[in-house]
């Protein structure tokens, strides 16, 4: 017996997680480069101090101040005319990462399938792993849309309990089609769940709607968010989902008591009382964004079309080289996605800026760029 004795599909996998290095130009988790202002912080604060006097005490384990106020948020999603979004239809959890384990906890399990689209988000399978779960990966098409005949095709002969898709994906920032997820849901019926995982979705384009106009009309579907990303607060982990609120109840029973604490509630609703202002510069960072992808094609290079706040770009023949080349100029970027491509998170102009000229010396040096794949 080796030591630690630990379960044998796990030996010798590394840790997920993209390095976390100290670096002028940090482009590689797709955070929000803008902090609180000073306001929010005070109030986030006096909501810590609050919080912090009754802490000898179990937090609401049912965290239903805080679903109130997600779910006020998320009404501002829901098609027009359509009834707002309540507390019963919110859960919330530690990063919309325990939201989806919890999800396949629940749902998914031993002798039941998760089905996900690849290239997309490469922590799917690791819940599949750690929730003893089947995983099965269809592809996407050479565009890294959803080629949805062939989804429905999959879904049909795999008869899913969880498809996890991302609108926008990561890492190519492709948003789903609208008439997709209604397709899928059809598809996959009262025996599963569609999970559109919206992680990204305050940086669609716009005409794009949010799955969460569709929530009323299917029941199967869940749709999860984060306030990681737009919303400028990676470091709090916070992340949640709108569904039937059935499905909410039924996670009750997975969920590790009181998992939420009392300090995570009390800062997720001080920052949401901040909403307009955390989300302040989505519009500036979609614009970034739109000029990033406009300049790398101009530079001759394939870009993934972006509803995200990143853009997957290549194809070299050697990315890692590339992805150093880069970093030895201070701007560090993900290694991740198919072969060949990278992918680059938008920041500030002046991080982007630097980003262009880190570019620019590696275009200039063809060894290093490798020509196209
Ligand atoms: C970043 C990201 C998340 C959010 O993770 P959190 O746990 O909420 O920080 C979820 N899904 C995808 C595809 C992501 O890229």
């Amino acid at each position: 017996m080796t030591f630690p004795p630990l379960r044998e599909e796990l030996r010798g996998i590394a840790p997920y997680g993209a390095p976390q290095l100290d670096v002028p130009y940090a482009l590689n988790t797709n955070e929000n480069p803008y902090g609180p202002s000073a306001a929010c912080v005070a109030d986030i604060a006096a909501a810590v101090a609050e919080a912090a006097a009754g802490l000898n005490r179990y937090p609401d384990r049912e965290h239903l101040a805080l679903r109130e106020g997600l779910a006020t948020y998320l009404s501002r999603d829901v098609a027009p005319g359509q009834a707002p979004i309540e507390a019963a239809q919110v859960w919330a959890a530690n990063g919309s990462n325990e939201v989806m384990l919890q999800l396949l906890q629940a749902f998914g399990g031993p002798g039941r399938t998760v089905v996900s689209f690849a290239p997309t988000y490469s922590m799917y399978p690791e819940y599949a792993r750690d929730t003893h779960s089947r995983f099965v990966a269809g592809r996407r098409a050479d565009d890294f849309t959803l080629d949805l005949d062939a989804a429905v095709t999959l879904v049909e002969a795999e008869r899913p309990s969880v498809v996890l898709l991302p609108s926008p994906n990561n890492p190519t920032g492709t948003a789903l089609a609208p008439e997709a997820i209604g397709a899928l849901c059809e598809a996959i019926g009262d025996d599963g769940l569609l999970v559109v995982d919206e992680a990204y979705g305050e940086f669609r384009r716009a005409g794009t709607p949010s799955a969460l106009e569709l929530l009323l009309t299917y029941r199967n579907l869940v749709v999860t968010r984060t306030m990681s990303k737009a919303f400028a607060g990676a470091g709090l982990r916070l992340g949640y989902l709108a569904a039937d609120p059935a499905i909410c109840d039924a996670i009750r029973v997975v969920r590790l008591p009181y998992h939420l604490s009392a300090v995570t509630q009390a800062v997720a609703l001080a920052a949401l009382a901040h909403t307009d202002e955390l989300l302040g510069a989505v519009d500036a960072l979609r614009a970034e964004r739109d000029a990033c992808v406009a300049w790398l094609r101009e530079q001759g290079l394939h870009v993934a079309d972006s509803d995200a706040n990143f853009c997957l770009f290549g194809t070299f023949a050697d990315r890692h080289a590339v992805w150093q080349r880069l970093l030895d100029e201070g701007v560090l970027v993900r290694e991740v996605g198919p072969e060949g491509w990278l992918r680059v998170s938008i920041g500030t102009p002046a991080e982007m800026a630097a980003f262009r000229a880190a570019m620019m010396v590696v275009l200039e040096h063809p060894g290093v760029a490798g020509g196209e794949s």
